[in-house]
């Protein structure tokens, strides 16, 4: 049974390119914070480590775990399976460990109307413009134009679910970006006030949907 030493879990999510997993690396070298590893039927960047970044499998495995139920939430993003196994968030969780999840709108979704029994902060990550967005992407994928062209696409749709989010944060410096998203963990944690300007985010919402 959950009692109050559990972690809590912190969903970070954007559109593609707004630099979630970025954070999500730099707040998991903190004491105390793990990331919860997905699987993914994607192939491997050249960059990422299986079983670190995550659970590289085939479909016909995904589909197994979905059949087992071993899925907390899982969702087909940009043509491709990903999903976080219940267990191992659990054991966490119990632990006292406070888990990091670098997931989509439908994964946040889920885990929001599973309602386990853990506290929840649900943080959105988006670009200072679409201008650096597109920078951002055409840097990470150099050879690929078109996989940049389609996720600028997706940007306007993925964009509208901000306002399913406890807070929503622009990744511009990313040190200053990091610092409010660790300041306003600590406020939940304490159940202190928070430092955040819903109106703010609102404008900058419009500037990048205009
Ligand atoms: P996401 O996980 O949201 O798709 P990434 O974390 O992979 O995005 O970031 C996309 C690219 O932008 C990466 O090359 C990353 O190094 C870079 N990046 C992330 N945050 C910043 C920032 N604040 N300033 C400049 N570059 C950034
Ligand atoms: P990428 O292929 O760039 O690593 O991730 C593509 C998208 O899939 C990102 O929005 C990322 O957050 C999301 N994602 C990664 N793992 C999971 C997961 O386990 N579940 C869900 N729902 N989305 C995930």
């Amino acid at each position: 049974m959950p009692i109050n030493n559990d972690g809590i879990m912190i969903i970070l999510s954007s559109p593609s390119g707004a630099g979630k997993t970025t954070l999500v690396n730099l707040l998991s070298k903190l004491d105390n914070f793990e990331i919860s590893i997905s699987h993914t039927t994607r192939q491997p960047r050249q960059n990422e480590i299986p079983n670190k970044d995550y659970y590289f499998t085939d479909e016909k495995e995904f589909k197994r775990l979905i059949g087992n139920s071993e899925f907390l939430e899982y969702a087909k993003v940009f043509n491709n399976l990903y999903g976080t196994t219940r267990t191992p968030v659990i054991d966490k969780l119990n632990k006292g460990k406070d888990v990091l999840f670098d997931i989509d709108w439908q994964g946040a979704d889920q885990i929001k109307n599973n309602k386990l029994d853990y506290k929840l902060i649900t943080f959105f990550i988006l670009p200072p413009s679409k201008e650096v967005l597109f920078e951002r992407l055409s840097n990470r994928h150099m050879k690929d134009k078109l996989i940049v062209e389609e996720r600028m696409k997706q940007f306007e749709r993925d964009v509208l679910h901000w306002i399913n989010y406890d807070y929503v944060i622009i990744n511009d410096d990313l040190n200053k970006c990091y610092e409010k998203i660790l300041k306003l963990i600590k406020a939940e944690k304490n159940d202190d006030s928070k430092d955040y300007d819903l109106e703010f985010i609102r404008n900058h919402v419009e500037k990048l949907t205009s």
